[in-house]
Protein backbone atom coordinates (compact mmCIF):
# COMPACT_ATOMS: atom_id res chain seq x y z
CA UNK A 1 0.00 0.00 0.00
CA UNK A 2 1.83 3.60 -1.12
CA UNK A 3 1.75 5.78 2.14
CA UNK A 4 -0.09 9.22 1.97
CA UNK A 5 1.77 11.52 0.08
CA UNK A 6 1.21 14.46 2.28
CA UNK A 7 0.46 15.21 6.15
CA UNK A 8 -2.79 13.40 6.36
CA UNK A 9 -5.57 16.13 7.29
CA UNK A 10 -6.87 16.14 10.89
CA UNK A 11 -9.65 18.13 10.82
CA UNK A 12 -11.82 19.55 8.08
CA UNK A 13 -9.42 22.71 7.37
CA UNK A 14 -9.25 21.91 3.73
CA UNK A 15 -11.49 24.21 1.42
CA UNK A 16 -12.16 23.68 -2.16
CA UNK A 17 -14.38 24.78 -5.03
CA UNK A 18 -15.44 22.87 -7.86
CA UNK A 19 -14.54 25.02 -10.66
CA UNK A 20 -16.38 24.12 -14.06
CA UNK A 21 -15.24 28.19 -15.14
CA UNK A 22 -18.83 29.02 -16.41
CA UNK A 23 -20.87 32.39 -15.21
CA UNK A 24 -21.50 30.88 -11.38
CA UNK A 25 -18.21 29.03 -10.31
CA UNK A 26 -16.15 31.67 -11.66
CA UNK A 27 -18.30 34.28 -9.31
CA UNK A 28 -17.63 31.96 -6.62
CA UNK A 29 -14.12 32.56 -7.48
CA UNK A 30 -13.89 36.01 -7.88
CA UNK A 31 -16.33 36.42 -4.20
CA UNK A 32 -13.30 34.10 -2.53
CA UNK A 33 -10.84 36.57 -4.13
CA UNK A 34 -12.05 39.56 -2.61
CA UNK A 35 -12.64 38.52 0.73
CA UNK A 36 -16.47 38.23 0.43
CA UNK A 37 -16.43 35.07 1.33
CA UNK A 38 -13.43 32.45 2.30
CA UNK A 39 -10.84 31.85 0.33
CA UNK A 40 -10.34 28.64 -1.34
CA UNK A 41 -6.84 26.24 -0.76
CA UNK A 42 -7.79 24.95 -4.22
CA UNK A 43 -9.97 25.66 -6.94
CA UNK A 44 -10.72 22.16 -8.96
CA UNK A 45 -11.33 22.16 -12.63
CA UNK A 46 -12.35 18.76 -14.01
CA UNK A 47 -11.47 19.01 -17.36
CA UNK A 48 -13.24 16.99 -20.40
CA UNK A 49 -11.13 17.97 -22.74
CA UNK A 50 -14.04 19.32 -25.03
CA UNK A 51 -15.42 22.50 -23.40
CA UNK A 52 -15.91 25.77 -25.39
CA UNK A 53 -12.19 27.57 -26.44
CA UNK A 54 -14.28 30.66 -24.64
CA UNK A 55 -14.41 28.69 -21.67
CA UNK A 56 -10.62 27.42 -21.31
CA UNK A 57 -9.84 30.84 -22.06
CA UNK A 58 -11.79 32.15 -19.09
CA UNK A 59 -10.21 29.05 -17.52
CA UNK A 60 -6.67 30.60 -18.42
CA UNK A 61 -7.30 34.37 -17.23
CA UNK A 62 -8.58 32.83 -13.57
CA UNK A 63 -5.52 30.41 -13.12
CA UNK A 64 -3.61 33.70 -13.75
CA UNK A 65 -6.08 36.39 -11.73
CA UNK A 66 -6.78 33.68 -8.15
CA UNK A 67 -3.00 32.75 -8.11
CA UNK A 68 -2.02 36.15 -8.19
CA UNK A 69 -4.60 36.05 -5.16
CA UNK A 70 -2.99 32.86 -3.32
CA UNK A 71 -5.32 30.60 -4.80
CA UNK A 72 -4.29 28.21 -7.12
CA UNK A 73 -6.31 26.40 -9.64
CA UNK A 74 -5.77 22.91 -10.49
CA UNK A 75 -7.04 21.55 -13.96
CA UNK A 76 -7.62 17.40 -12.62
CA UNK A 77 -8.62 14.75 -15.55
CA UNK A 78 -10.02 11.50 -16.70
CA UNK A 79 -9.05 11.61 -20.23
CA UNK A 80 -10.78 13.77 -23.47
CA UNK A 81 -14.40 12.77 -23.77
CA UNK A 82 -14.49 12.82 -27.47
CA UNK A 83 -11.14 11.35 -28.14
CA UNK A 84 -11.93 8.43 -25.62
CA UNK A 85 -15.51 7.97 -27.54
CA UNK A 86 -14.03 7.50 -30.82
CA UNK A 87 -11.28 5.57 -29.91
CA UNK A 88 -12.27 1.79 -30.29
CA UNK A 89 -9.51 0.90 -27.67
CA UNK A 90 -11.19 2.86 -24.98
CA UNK A 91 -13.23 1.96 -22.60
CA UNK A 92 -17.02 2.59 -23.48
CA UNK A 93 -17.85 5.86 -21.20
CA UNK A 94 -21.86 6.21 -22.25
CA UNK A 95 -22.93 9.86 -23.50
CA UNK A 96 -26.79 10.87 -22.94
CA UNK A 97 -26.83 10.21 -26.72
CA UNK A 98 -30.41 10.34 -27.67
CA UNK A 99 -31.55 7.15 -29.76
CA UNK A 100 -33.76 6.69 -32.28
CA UNK A 101 -35.12 2.71 -32.13
CA UNK A 102 -36.01 0.15 -35.27
CA UNK A 103 -39.44 0.92 -34.36
CA UNK A 104 -39.51 4.49 -34.26
CA UNK A 105 -39.23 5.15 -30.58
CA UNK A 106 -37.02 7.18 -28.98
CA UNK A 107 -34.84 7.35 -25.62
CA UNK A 108 -31.44 8.71 -23.79
CA UNK A 109 -28.26 6.31 -23.65
CA UNK A 110 -27.20 5.72 -20.13
CA UNK A 111 -25.32 8.90 -18.68
CA UNK A 112 -21.67 7.92 -17.14
CA UNK A 113 -19.89 10.70 -18.80
CA UNK A 114 -20.37 13.24 -15.86
CA UNK A 115 -18.88 10.53 -12.81
CA UNK A 116 -16.64 9.80 -15.11
CA UNK A 117 -15.33 12.77 -16.28
CA UNK A 118 -15.98 14.87 -13.33
CA UNK A 119 -16.96 13.74 -10.14
CA UNK A 120 -14.15 10.91 -9.89
CA UNK A 121 -11.10 13.07 -10.41
CA UNK A 122 -12.77 15.74 -8.09
CA UNK A 123 -13.32 12.65 -5.57
CA UNK A 124 -9.84 11.46 -6.01
CA UNK A 125 -8.16 14.94 -5.53
CA UNK A 126 -10.06 15.52 -2.42
CA UNK A 127 -8.67 12.23 -0.95
CA UNK A 128 -5.13 12.94 -2.23
CA UNK A 129 -5.50 16.41 -0.74
CA UNK A 130 -6.76 15.03 2.70
CA UNK A 131 -3.56 12.77 2.48
CA UNK A 132 -5.72 9.43 2.11
CA UNK A 133 -5.46 8.49 -1.52
CA UNK A 134 -7.38 5.59 -2.60
CA UNK A 135 -7.25 2.74 -0.96
CA UNK A 136 -6.17 4.42 2.62
CA UNK A 137 -9.35 5.24 4.52
CA UNK A 138 -10.87 8.37 5.35
CA UNK A 139 -11.20 8.77 9.20
CA UNK A 140 -14.48 9.83 10.55
CA UNK A 141 -14.63 13.40 11.00
CA UNK A 142 -12.26 14.39 7.75
CA UNK A 143 -13.44 16.20 4.93
CA UNK A 144 -13.34 18.70 2.79
CA UNK A 145 -15.62 21.57 2.40
CA UNK A 146 -16.26 21.87 -1.74
CA UNK A 147 -18.01 24.96 -2.77
CA UNK A 148 -20.40 24.09 -5.83
CA UNK A 149 -21.24 27.23 -8.37
CA UNK A 150 -25.41 26.90 -7.57
CA UNK A 151 -27.44 30.38 -7.71
CA UNK A 152 -30.29 31.00 -5.98
CA UNK A 153 -32.59 30.51 -9.12
CA UNK A 154 -31.26 26.81 -9.74
CA UNK A 155 -31.81 25.84 -5.54
CA UNK A 156 -33.23 22.43 -6.30
CA UNK A 157 -29.84 21.56 -7.76
CA UNK A 158 -28.06 22.02 -4.80
CA UNK A 159 -26.95 18.33 -3.49
CA UNK A 160 -25.29 16.58 -0.99
CA UNK A 161 -21.93 14.60 -2.11
CA UNK A 162 -23.33 11.25 -0.55
CA UNK A 163 -19.52 11.74 0.37
CA UNK A 164 -18.31 11.75 3.84
CA UNK A 165 -14.95 13.45 3.16
CA UNK A 166 -16.84 15.76 1.20
CA UNK A 167 -19.33 18.25 2.40
CA UNK A 168 -20.65 20.65 -0.70
CA UNK A 169 -21.78 24.45 0.03
CA UNK A 170 -23.76 26.70 -1.72
CA UNK A 171 -22.00 30.12 -1.60
CA UNK A 172 -23.88 32.15 -3.90
CA UNK A 173 -27.09 30.45 -1.88
CA UNK A 174 -25.94 31.79 1.26
CA UNK A 175 -25.17 35.33 -0.58
CA UNK A 176 -28.77 35.23 -2.32
CA UNK A 177 -27.38 35.88 -6.08
CA UNK A 178 -29.35 34.81 -8.75
CA UNK A 179 -27.78 33.93 -12.38
CA UNK A 180 -28.34 37.84 -13.21
CA UNK A 181 -26.74 39.20 -10.14
CA UNK A 182 -23.76 36.49 -10.98
CA UNK A 183 -23.77 38.19 -14.76
CA UNK A 184 -24.09 41.66 -13.18
CA UNK A 185 -21.34 41.20 -10.55
CA UNK A 186 -18.47 39.15 -13.50
CA UNK A 187 -19.59 42.61 -15.82
CA UNK A 188 -18.47 44.93 -12.61
CA UNK A 189 -15.20 42.94 -12.04
CA UNK A 190 -14.06 42.75 -16.43
CA UNK A 191 -15.60 39.28 -16.87
CA UNK A 192 -18.47 40.03 -18.48
CA UNK A 193 -17.80 37.89 -21.48
CA UNK A 194 -17.74 34.95 -19.23
CA UNK A 195 -20.12 31.98 -20.97
CA UNK A 196 -21.62 28.87 -20.06
CA UNK A 197 -19.79 25.42 -19.56
CA UNK A 198 -20.66 21.99 -20.78
CA UNK A 199 -18.68 19.44 -23.62
CA UNK A 200 -18.83 21.20 -26.81
CA UNK A 201 -20.83 18.18 -27.56
CA UNK A 202 -23.07 17.58 -24.96
CA UNK A 203 -26.29 16.27 -25.92
CA UNK A 204 -28.37 18.21 -23.01
CA UNK A 205 -27.87 21.32 -25.61
CA UNK A 206 -31.15 22.56 -26.79
CA UNK A 207 -30.84 24.89 -29.81
CA UNK A 208 -29.68 27.82 -28.10
CA UNK A 209 -26.60 26.31 -26.88
CA UNK A 210 -26.08 24.87 -30.25
CA UNK A 211 -26.46 27.68 -31.81
CA UNK A 212 -24.14 29.26 -29.59
CA UNK A 213 -21.67 26.64 -30.40
CA UNK A 214 -22.20 27.39 -34.31
CA UNK A 215 -21.17 30.89 -34.18
CA UNK A 216 -19.12 31.51 -31.53
CA UNK A 217 -17.08 28.22 -31.48
CA UNK A 218 -16.73 27.02 -35.28
CA UNK A 219 -13.93 24.21 -34.60
CA UNK A 220 -15.61 23.38 -32.09
CA UNK A 221 -19.45 23.22 -34.07
CA UNK A 222 -16.77 21.08 -36.50
CA UNK A 223 -16.36 18.78 -34.19
CA UNK A 224 -19.50 18.08 -33.12
CA UNK A 225 -20.98 17.36 -36.19
CA UNK A 226 -18.01 15.02 -37.14
CA UNK A 227 -18.76 13.55 -33.87
CA UNK A 228 -22.67 13.28 -34.35
CA UNK A 229 -21.53 11.35 -37.73
CA UNK A 230 -19.34 9.20 -36.49
CA UNK A 231 -21.57 7.38 -33.32
CA UNK A 232 -24.74 7.19 -35.48
CA UNK A 233 -24.59 3.33 -35.66
CA UNK A 234 -23.02 3.14 -32.22
CA UNK A 235 -19.78 3.16 -30.46
CA UNK A 236 -16.50 2.40 -32.55
CA UNK A 237 -15.68 -0.32 -29.29
CA UNK A 238 -19.13 -1.85 -29.71
CA UNK A 239 -18.98 -1.97 -33.65
CA UNK A 240 -15.55 -2.93 -33.71
CA UNK A 241 -16.40 -5.99 -30.89
CA UNK A 242 -19.57 -7.30 -33.69
CA UNK A 243 -21.97 -5.47 -31.54
CA UNK A 244 -23.33 -2.53 -32.96
CA UNK A 245 -26.27 -0.47 -32.14
CA UNK A 246 -29.64 -1.39 -33.37
CA UNK A 247 -31.03 1.55 -33.40
CA UNK A 248 -28.94 4.82 -34.23
CA UNK A 249 -27.77 7.73 -31.57
CA UNK A 250 -27.87 11.45 -31.83
CA UNK A 251 -26.24 14.74 -30.47
CA UNK A 252 -29.43 16.52 -31.04
CA UNK A 253 -32.77 15.65 -29.55
CA UNK A 254 -34.85 15.89 -32.42
CA UNK A 255 -32.61 12.62 -33.67
CA UNK A 256 -32.11 14.60 -36.84
CA UNK A 257 -28.01 14.95 -38.09
CA UNK A 258 -26.68 17.95 -36.16
CA UNK A 259 -25.84 19.69 -39.02
CA UNK A 260 -29.49 19.33 -41.00
CA UNK A 261 -31.43 20.58 -37.61
CA UNK A 262 -33.23 23.94 -37.92
CA UNK A 263 -31.17 25.94 -35.36
CA UNK A 264 -32.66 29.42 -36.66
CA UNK A 265 -36.53 29.47 -36.38
CA UNK A 266 -37.05 29.12 -32.88
CA UNK A 267 -40.40 30.88 -32.68
CA UNK A 268 -41.39 29.01 -35.27
CA UNK A 269 -40.11 25.57 -33.73
CA UNK A 270 -42.11 26.47 -30.55
CA UNK A 271 -45.12 27.06 -32.11
CA UNK A 272 -44.62 23.89 -34.18
CA UNK A 273 -44.33 22.05 -31.25
CA UNK A 274 -46.97 23.39 -29.57
CA UNK A 275 -49.55 22.09 -31.87
CA UNK A 276 -47.33 19.24 -31.87
CA UNK A 277 -47.35 19.08 -27.99
CA UNK A 278 -44.54 18.12 -27.74
CA UNK A 279 -42.38 19.00 -25.23
CA UNK A 280 -41.16 22.87 -25.82
CA UNK A 281 -37.91 22.29 -24.26
CA UNK A 282 -36.26 21.63 -27.54
CA UNK A 283 -35.07 25.17 -27.86
CA UNK A 284 -33.97 25.76 -24.14
CA UNK A 285 -30.72 25.17 -22.76
CA UNK A 286 -30.27 23.55 -19.84
CA UNK A 287 -26.35 23.26 -19.64
CA UNK A 288 -25.10 19.88 -20.02
CA UNK A 289 -24.04 18.60 -16.44
CA UNK A 290 -22.16 20.03 -12.90
CA UNK A 291 -21.35 18.11 -9.97
CA UNK A 292 -23.00 17.13 -8.47
CA UNK A 293 -26.19 17.68 -9.91
CA UNK A 294 -27.34 18.28 -14.21
CA UNK A 295 -28.73 21.39 -14.91
CA UNK A 296 -31.22 18.92 -16.90
CA UNK A 297 -32.56 18.23 -13.57
CA UNK A 298 -31.59 14.90 -13.79
CA UNK A 299 -29.30 14.09 -10.18
CA UNK A 300 -25.84 12.31 -10.51
CA UNK A 301 -25.61 9.02 -9.07
CA UNK A 302 -23.05 8.88 -6.19
CA UNK A 303 -21.41 5.83 -4.43
CA UNK A 304 -21.23 5.70 -1.07
CA UNK A 305 -18.30 7.20 1.34
CA UNK A 306 -15.55 4.49 0.76
S1 LIG B 1 -21.50 18.24 -20.10
FE1 LIG B 1 -22.79 16.62 -21.03
S2 LIG B 1 -21.37 15.32 -22.22
FE2 LIG B 1 -20.13 16.58 -20.79
S3 LIG B 1 -19.83 15.26 -19.01
FE3 LIG B 1 -21.67 16.53 -18.63
S4 LIG B 1 -23.44 15.28 -19.36
FE4 LIG B 1 -21.54 14.40 -20.20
Amino acid sequence: MTPPTRLPVTTSSLRLLSLGAGVQSTAVLLLACEGTIPRFDYALFADTGWEPRAVYANLDRLRTFAGSKGIPVRTITAGNIRTDALDPRHRFVSMPLHTLNPDGSRGLARRQCTNEYKITPLKKTARELLGYPHPHRVPRGVYAEQAIGISTDEFTRAKDSGLRFLRNVFPLIELGLDRTACLDYLAERGFADTVKSACVGCPFHGNAGWRWIRDNDPDGWTEAVEFDRAIRHGHPRATAQGQPLRGQYFLHRSCLPLDRVDLDAPAKRRRHLQLLAVDPAEEADPDGCSPWSCRSGASVDTEAAA
